[in-house]
């Protein structure tokens, strides 16, 4: 017989397909079965105005045929099928794509919906495949036709038989290698989770023959023989299973699925084994249709915060999965969320590449992000043990979105975002904050630091509390770059209690402090002059309440962040300006104003000690702890 060549650009997806250009050859089964069943709905919809075609709908079905021995895996429909014609056009060349055709054909019914067009579906299977033989039978024809074909070298096409119209694709499996075992796609437990895995959700029963085992009853024991206590026998038998559940859950309404189906579908599907904390389950139509089932879990992932964490939704066509993990349909600040969107509208291709500048797909993304906020944003307003559950688990996040990308993402995260107030002691929003300002108050204040006891402490903090203002303790990493980012909130602008003007005074209070400052320049300039380079200012400040001293960093900068780049990134870490408070009306302060006339070095001695204490309450590491203890040493005795 001779050997048909395959078209010039069949030919060469042929051999990219070989060579696979899919980093999942397990995907072709999907494939195979994809079309099986776009057959079987062409014969379906047809069935709708033709009674001879014979076949009751629940009739209709897709086996799979395994046969270790002759290596062959075999996915049989009883479709529409496909004439000799049909054959050499469909399996020859590439180009044309059938279903296209189809549905271009029947576009004025709505009721029908063939799944995706998958350009290159088929080709696939040579992935695994060494040869392939298709058998068909058109609806409607007698006669069936072989098509075989090798990959490379073409294929012949010969009249066969079969009995009932549809299609037999079988496969004859490439010889196992080190690398590929393609003899896994013979075994029953693997083409189980396969099925599973991408296409559980097809319409028709995918049925295979899966082996079981039940006990085989042993005859009674006769009468005054003892009944040994023998372990029960077991034989097995095989039986042709369903192995898809067909419907998906996303597909049905809301008010028909418990909560309990919800959190067994979640656990199964992403492996976790607490229940989520929300579950959306949304629909839209319009210029995109589609379902979306989202779960926000209870609990971070072990590996949430790390480069192994992989964000995205599982992404369907009409129940076919087409991405496990579809990152452009969720956004980097929401990448706790996981899910499944399934739409028909996708008009989708192998390619990664082209289903990201696909425009449904922007459109469901975008839809989702908002759908997301929106939630989150009821749950915190309604439901706020829950809310501080998630957030205790992926605030963090949320933190990481707002300030990303320059603020970019600012408009989705910001009043998500939760803080713990020194006034409320608990956690508030930004919104919560402001409308609890008191007259007067036109700043939202902050510090930073570690822990939030000792931020109480801080005399900034007290001196706003005396007014009734509250103060918000940043003890995160990144909860700093979120004033920065941000710059205001309902219009309020941020202000760093520890570091910058808590703009308090009044004009005349401004005043008077411009003359103190004055009044004992010969004090600022001493202290500086002591302790040289170890600051880089000395000046007064009227908010220290009971404290003496307290170091605070130059503008713009702060201790916690410089503490921060010295963990990220040592190198490009560098010593933020330390400046030198103290509190005049301070005891301490002026008895070191009394010693400069008195006993100048006692004075200088003083002098250090007060930087000493304001470095450590500023949780500033010592240079020189030695010199500390020798210090005050001498201060003793
Ligand atoms: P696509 O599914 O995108 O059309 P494929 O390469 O997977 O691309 O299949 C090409 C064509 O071959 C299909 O459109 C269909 O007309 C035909 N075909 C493939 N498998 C079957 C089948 N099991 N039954 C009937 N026709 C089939």
């Amino acid at each position: 017989m001779e050997k048909q060549q395959f078209k010039a650009e069949s030919k060469r997806l042929l051999d990219l397909m070989i060579n696979s250009i899919y980093t999942h050859r397990e995907i072709f089964l999907r494939e195979i079965i994809s079309n099986a069943s776009d057959a079987i709905d062409k014969l379906a919809y047809t069935a709708l105005t033709d009674d001879k075609v014979g076949i009751s709908r629940d009739e209709f079905a897709i086996t799979i045929t395994r046969d270790k021995e002759g290596r062959t895996l075999t996915v049989s429909d009883n479709g529409i099928g496909m004439t000799k014609e049909e054959m050499e056009e469909n399996l020859g060349t590439i180009a044309k794509s059938g279903s296209l055709g189809f549905k271009q054909a029947m576009e004025k019914n709505e009721d029908i919906d063939i799944i995706g067009q998958f350009g290159v579906g088929f080709y696939s299977a040579f992935m695994v495949a060494s040869s392939i033989t298709v058998i068909s039978r058109k609806y409607g024809q007698d006669t069936a036709w072989k098509w075989v074909s090798d990959g490379a070298d073409g294929y012949t096409i010969e009249e066969a038989h079969r009995d009932g119209p549809g299609t037999d694709v079988i496969m004859t499996l490439k010889a196992d290698t080190e690398e590929e075992k393609y003899s896994e796609y013979l075994d029953e437990y693997e083409l189980r989770s396969l099925i599973r895995k991408y296409s559980d959700y097809i319409r028709y029963p995918i049925k295979m023959e899966v082996t079981k085992s039940r006990p085989v009853e042993e005859p009674e024991a006769a009468e005054g023989e003892e009944a040994e206590d023998k372990a029960p026998k077991y034989e097995s038998y095989t039986e042709l299973e369903t192995l898809n559940s067909m419907v998906p859950i996303w597909q049905r309404p809301r008010k028909d699925v418990t909560d309990e189906e919800y959190e067994t579908f979640y656990r199964e599907k992403f492996f976790d084994y607490n229940k989520p904390l929300r579950i959306i389950h949304s629909s839209a139509e319009g210029a995109v249709s589609f379902k979306a089932l989202l779960f926000i879990p209870g609990k971070a992932p072990y590996d949430f915060y790390t480069k192994d964490y992989k964000r995205g939704l599982q992404l369907y066509s009409s129940g076919v999965m087409i991405m496990e993990n579809c990152e452009d349909l969720l956004p980097e600040h929401f990448r706790f969320v996981r899910g499944v969107v399934d739409s028909q509208d996708l008009s989708l291709n192998i390619s990664r590449e082209m289903l990201q500048h696909n425009r449904q797909l922007t459109i469901i993304a975008r839809n989702i992000e908002k759908k997301i906020k929106s939630e989150l944003k009821s749950m915190l307003e309604n439901e706020r043990e829950k809310y501080e559950e998630f957030y205790a688990a992926f605030g963090r996040q949320l933190k990481y979105g707002t300030v990303s990308d320059y603020g970019a993402h600012k408009d989705s995260c910001q009043d998500l975002l939760l803080f713990y107030s020194h006034k409320q002691g608990k956690l508030i929003s930004l919104k919560e904050y402001v409308e609890a300002m008191p007259e007067g108050q036109e700043k939202i204040y902050y510090v930073p630091g570690e822990n939030k006891d000792r931020l109480a402490k801080l005399p900034q903090v007290e001196t706003l509390s005396g007014k009734g203002y509250d103060t918000l303790l940043f003890t995160e990493d990144v909860d700093e770059f979120i004033p920065q980012t941000l710059m205001t909130y309902m219009e309020k602008s941020f202000c760093n209690a520890s570091s910058e003007d808590l703009g308090l005074q009044t004009e005349e209070e401004k005043k008077a402090a411009e003359e103190k400052a004055e009044e004992l320049k010969g004090m600022l300039t001493f202290v500086k002059e002591t302790l040289g380079d170890s600051v880089k200012e000395v000046r007064l400040s009227d908010n220290l309440g009971k404290a003496p001293a307290c170091m605070v960093p130059d503008a713009g900068m702060s201790f916690e962040m410089e503490k921060y780049m010295k963990r990220m990134n040592p190198e490009f870490a560098y010593p933020v300006g330390r400046i030198l408070e103290l509190n005049p009306e301070h005891d301490a302060v002026k008895a070191m104003q009394r010693l400069m006339t008195e006993d100048v070095l006692k004075a200088k001695d003083y002098a250090q000690l007060l930087m000493y204490q304001a470095m450590l309450m500023a949780e500033l590491p010592l240079d020189d702890p030695y010199a500390y203890t020798e210090l005050v040493c001498r201060l003793m005795n």
